[in-house]
Order: structure tokens, then C-alpha cells, then sequence
């Protein structure tokens, strides 16, 4: 069985990477190259797609979308702003969507699918304590999937979200038991060559592998240290503002 997926190269759809080649799937992954400031993503889905063969088939191709980048990006992951140093809030969050972005990704997905003769097109939206983003919620997927079979009614595909009532620790949880190399992930939305450590992501992946009882296996002693610090203080202020 073929199954097309987005990957990100971050925790997510990693974790989804690796629970698809053990349901047994082929998997077709295609990573968007959408005028992201930072390029670690397209180096880290590369890098998680490569070490991914060693648990099945994988076919992993990088489309470049960076023309359309000045039609719909304006936020803070296309470079013009810079990245919100909290956890996210609706008003923080609002600067990092690129709009319609799943949607835009999941058309591309479906059509390539369809050229391949995959049956399924999988995404990793999820639950977050923090996100409001609204094409990760399970309405959408539902509405999206509908429409795609219509579009494509005599070669159908599915749009699955298998996560979409997850939570990041509990995809971490899974994960965690796929033994997925997290190591090889990227998640910081600031473009450095080390994770900030103190972006609405960062502070989600290391809140996600505390409640876990496991550590960031990507960072060195003293930047989990650090993050396990920066982390609790950011908690903190986020707490008593939303008092
Ligand atoms: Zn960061």
C-alpha cells in the first residue's frame, strides 16, 4: 500500500513517517519548500528520510513552492518579522501562519498521489494546548477529504489526519516506541544552527518530552538544561498572564 505524507522534519510528521512504514506502508513523503526563512527543516526531512529506509520504503522529494512565497507569506517563518519568543497565544500564533498553507500542501499531495496511484494522503495535524490553527482541526480534515474525493472521483484519495486528537506529548509518547531518531528532527522556527530554545516550538518540544520523562535527544547536556529552564520560567509568565 502507498501512502503519500507531508513531512516537515519535525517531531510530527516524523513520528507519523515511522508509524506508517509500521502499519506497513510505502510511503511517498514530500516536504514543501515554501520560503521557510529556515532551510533546517528541508535538511532535517532529508536527513529523517534517509534513516527512515532502514524500516521501509521510502521515496522522499522536496517541492519548491518559494515562487508563490510573495502571494501568500507575510509572518514571522518567511523572515519579514521576527519569531515570537513565548508560548503561543492567538496573537502570537497569528504571525506565524502562512495562510491556507495545509490546503495548499494537501492539493499538491492529493494530485501527486493520484500520479502515483496512492489511495491516501497523510498530514500531522494534531492537538496543541497552544495552537489554534484551524486547518489542523479535525472539521477541516473531514470537509477537505470530501472535497478531494470529489475532485478526483474516478481515482479516489483520502485525506487522513491520524493524529488530529493528539496531543505533542502523546505523539512524543508514540514515538518515543517507534524509536523514532528524534535526534534528527528540527523543530526551532528561528533559522540558527542550534535550536533557541525559546520559540512557541521549542518551548512545545520540550515541554512534550518532560512529560514524557525523556530528553531531547537532538540537544546537548547543557542545552537541555537549558531548555528545562528557559522552559519552566516561560510557563511561568505564560500562567500569570492568562490568570
Ligand atoms: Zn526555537
Amino acid at each position: 500500500m502507498k501512502a503519500v505524507l507531508i513531512l516537515s522534519g519535525g517531531i510530527d510528521s516524523s513520528t507519523l513517517l515511522y508509524y506508517l512504514l509500521d502499519e506497513g506502508y510505502d510511503v511517498h513523503a514530500l516536504t514543501f519548500y515554501y520560503g521557510q526563512k529556515h532551510s533546517k527543516e528541508i535538511e532535517h526531512s532529508k536527513l529523517i528520510a534517509e534513516e527512515a529506509k532502514s524500516r521501509g520504503n521510502v521515496e522522499h522529494r522536496v517541492a519548491d513552492i518559494s515562487s508563490i512565497h510573495d502571494l501568500i507569506s507575510s509572518g514571522a517563518l518567511t523572515g519579514k518579522e521576527s519569531v515570537p519568543k513565548a508560548f503561543y497565544s492567538e496573537e502570537v500564533q497569528k504571525r506565524t501562519i502562512v495562510p491556507n498553507r495545509n490546503m495548499i500542501m494537501l492539493s499538491i499531495a492529493a494530485g501527486y498521489a493520484v500520479k502515483i496511484g496512492a489511495k491516501e494522503v497523510y498530514y500531522a495535524a494534531h492537538k496543541s494546548d497552544y495552537s489554534i490553527y484551524p486547518d489542523c482541526r479535525k472539521e477541516f480534515v473531514k470537509a477537505f477529504d470530501a472535497a478531494v474525493y470529489l475532485a478526483n472521483l474516478w481515482t479516489p484519495v483520502e485525506i487522513k489526519a491520524p493524529f488530529v486528537e493528539m496531543t505533542k506529548d502523546e505523539i512524543v509518547k508514540l514515538g518515543l516506541r517507534l524509536e523514532v531518531p528524534y535526534e534528527l528532527t528540527w523543530s526551532c522556527y528561528e533559522g540558527n544552527e542550534r535550536p533557541c530554545l525559546s520559540c512557541g516550538t521549542c518551548l512545545e518540544r520540550t515541554e512534550a518530552f518532560l512529560i514524557n520523562n525523556a530528553r531531547d535527544p537532538m540537544l546537548s547536556d547543557e542545552e537541555w538544561e537549558r531548555a528545562i529552564e528557559i522552559y519552566r520560567k516561560m510557563k511561568e509568565e505564560h500562567e500569570s498572564q492568562n490568570k
